[in-house]
């Protein structure tokens, strides 16, 4: 009865401080609002498998929780203690699962049995959804604990295999958050650096300042301990309290005798200090420190608090308002369609970008980027079939050949190596094209939708829109690409100045060229000596404007006339060359912005309102449904801000009270 009373004694000096801020504490903690990612301090009981956490638990509760043998405790159980002095019999009740069940300490093990049964079922399972059990009790230490089930390496009969990993992950979730304040439960009888529970709480709490040890079964293994709890070998900086629990059938007044008489009259017990004995010191030392804990962390709770209910604010404020009338729909829709065709003016036709989104979504500069690429991959230079110099034109020319005077160069023969060069890459811009509208397919689907975001019901026809609107453009489009290039195939044309000022230069070589052909050709019988000598240097090759050197050996074995007109001709095809690549780049270059500005100016439109609208006005109705997915998500947003306007109240109220205190 006398530690009753020193007990009660105790509570009551802290009764006016703490027990306002555990009520607080408990009070946001049954608002639930760690479901919002708000941690609140929380002393959490760890310890391996027997080490006595329950025990301890009971011991400063005075009441009898499960405990014994194999896996008891299977559910995080939040134990709140409350010291009401003038109750003349405790009031215990369970909440679990929004139910509030009355209980007694007589049938408290039974109650908390029946209720872990209902959570993690029957057999030996565990299970993370926390169980609460409120003791009302004059002398008990007003606390709020969290037992949590103990590490097991090796699985029981009837266990799951990855027990240790379940478990280890419980714990991992209660001890992680720097709010929490670690009670480790080690048995006096093991060796403190192999406990399981200490590996995992140093793993959270490397420095150990939020770790406090309990050393329970200290009558089993006095010998060493004092040594023990004193070199703290395992680094816990919050201390150490050793206790003797309840053992066999003894009333908790009892076992609380048999503590105080052990260690003083222990005669190795009886050497440590006696601020670090038995379970009032314990239950002391856990009110200052919760006390601690709540008044060090209540300004940042209050701040998250404040964050989170702006956050949740404005993106309830941010969401859409679904429209009610058919007229509101309409505007609705006209509102989607001119942002949406807003921001695919901006990308594709004003190059001004959001600055959070992604370069890909840059279309502007994507598209600059593709044409640079392709006007590099058209060749420069004319390509040839044949690797010796004029062999293609040569060719050409023979077949061609008619009746008419041998000077007159074909102009059929030029005609016809053109469309033979111009066949080696008229796929080049077709392929270019089909990756232009790749491109922009991807460009406006995701656009679209992203603005049809609030209109889930829409987005199949919106979907359809875009493939619509792609098709149709990308058939156009390649049409007349495929125009352009006939259009250089049929004929050869320019009025480009460049043309006859280039050729022109390039001709004023001919007659050199034609020289050293000749050189060497048909030697009449006046030749001199001197003449056959020079006839083993007849030249090889040659140096040319525009082409470097050239091989003209091979050229020997033809005509003057059909050498002259191949050359003519090869001067030509290289300068059209030139205007006929710059042509093709530039004309699609054009047609890619003309397409742009139709897609964003006419077809985006056109296409939205035939597939949403079509021919009555049923698609529009459809807005006027708000999607479930978006009324679920208004509703959890409205929960929330409840959730946290109430909290910020809580937390206003005792900031206040403490501040009142301290004046
Ligand atoms: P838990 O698994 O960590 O919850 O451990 P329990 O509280 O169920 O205790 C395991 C066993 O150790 C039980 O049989 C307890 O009676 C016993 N025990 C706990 N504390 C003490 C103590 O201080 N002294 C003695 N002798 N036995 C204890
Ligand atoms: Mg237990």
């Amino acid at each position: 009865m006398k530690n009753k009373q020193k007990m009660s004694a105790l509570a009551n000096s802290y009764d006016e401080h703490i027990r306002p801020l555990l009520d607080a504490i408990d009070r946001l903690r049954h608002l639930k609002l760690m479901q919002e990612g708000i941690q609140l301090p929380t002393i959490v009981v760890i310890g391996d498998q027997s080490s006595g956490k329950s025990s301890v638990l009971e011991s400063l509760a005075g009441i009898s929780v499960p405990r014994g043998q194999g896996i008891c405790t299977r559910v995080p159980l939040t134990m709140r203690l409350q010291d009401h002095p003038t109750l003349s019999t405790p009031k215990l009740q369970l909440e679990y699962r929004n139910k509030t069940v009355p209980t007694s300490e007589e049938f408290v093990a039974d109650a908390i049995n029946a209720a872990t049964e209902e959570i993690a079922g029957s057999g030996k399972g565990i299970c993370s959804t926390p169980l609460t059990l409120v003791v009302k009790k004059s002398g008990v230490p007003n606390l709020t604990m969290v037992d949590l089930p103990g590490i097991t390496r090796v699985p029981v009969h009837g266990q799951p295999d990855d027990i240790y990993e379940q478990i280890a992950s419980i714990i991992r979730e209660y001890i992680c958050p720097q709010e929490s304040i670690i009670l480790n439960v080690l048995s006096a009888t093991v060796d403190f650096t192999t406990c399981e529970s200490i590996l995992m709480s140093q793993k959270v709490d490397r420095t150990g300042e939020r770790t406090l040890a309990v050393v329970t079964k200290a009558d089993m293994a006095p010998q060493g301990l004092l040594e023990k709890v004193t070199v703290n070998a395992v680094n816990i900086q919050l201390g150490y309290v050793c206790v003797r629990n309840r053992i066999g059938e003894e009333s908790y007044d009892q076992a609380r005798e048999e503590e105080t008489r052990l260690f003083s009259s222990d005669p190795l017990l009886s050497k440590i200090d006696k601020s670090m004995v038995g379970i009032p010191v314990l239950a002391q030392k856990l009110m200052q420190i919760q006390a601690a804990c709540i008044s060090r962390c209540l300004p940042d709770i209050a701040n998250k608090i404040n964050e989170k209910l702006n956050r949740n604010t404005t993106e309830l404020d941010q969401m859409p308002q679904n429209p009610t009338s058919f007229g509101d729909a309409i505007r609705a829709f006209i509102h989607m369609l001119s942002s949406a065709k807003e921001s695919l003016r901006n990308i594709l036709i004003r190059g001004e970008y959001d600055d959070d989104s992604n370069e890909q979504m840059h279309g502007r500069a994507r598209l600059a980027d593709m044409l640079f690429k392709y006007s590099k991959e058209l060749p420069s230079e004319c390509p040839t079939s044949q690797k010796e110099f004029l062999i293609d034109e040569i060719k050409v020319l023979e077949e061609s050949n008619g009746i008419g005077l041998p000077n007159f160069m074909s102009r059929s023969a030029f005609i016809t190596l053109l469309r033979r060069k111009l066949k080696h890459i008229s796929d080049t811009p077709i392929e270019f094209m089909t990756k232009v509208w790749g491109y922009l397919d991807d460009i406006v689907l995701k656009l679209l939708m992203k603005y049809s975001d609030n209109y889930p019901q829409l987005q199949l026809p919106i979907r359809r829109a875009s493939h619509n609107i792609i098709e149709k453009m990308k058939k156009r489009s390649l049409q007349a690409v495929k125009e352009m290039i006939e259009m250089e195939t049929i004929a050869d044309f320019t009025l480009n100045p460049d043309y006859m000022k280039t050729w022109k230069e390039l001709m004023e070589q001919q007659e050199s060229f034609m020289e050293a052909i000749n050189k060497t050709k048909k030697p009449s019988m006046q030749e001199n000596l001197r003449e056959v000598i020079n006839k083993s240097k007849k030249p090889s090759k040659i140096y040319l404007n525009g082409f470097g050197e050239v091989e003209i050996e091979h050229l020997r074995q033809y005509s003057d006339s059909i050498v002259e007109q191949a050359f003519d001709m090869r001067m030509r095809l290289t300068v059209y060359w030139k205007i006929v690549v710059l042509r093709l780049a530039d004309e699609l270059a054009l047609h890619v912005l003309r397409c742009l500005k139709v897609l964003v100016e006419d077809e985006v439109e056109l296409e939205m309102v035939n597939e949403v609208v079509g021919t009555s006005a049923n698609g529009i109705e459809k807005m006027l449904e708000e999607s479930p997915a978006i009324a679920s998500k208004r509703e959890r947003l409205k929960k929330s801000i409840e959730l946290l306007k109430e909290s910020k109240q809580v937390v206003a109220n005792i900031m206040d009270r403490i501040r009142s205190i301290g004046e």
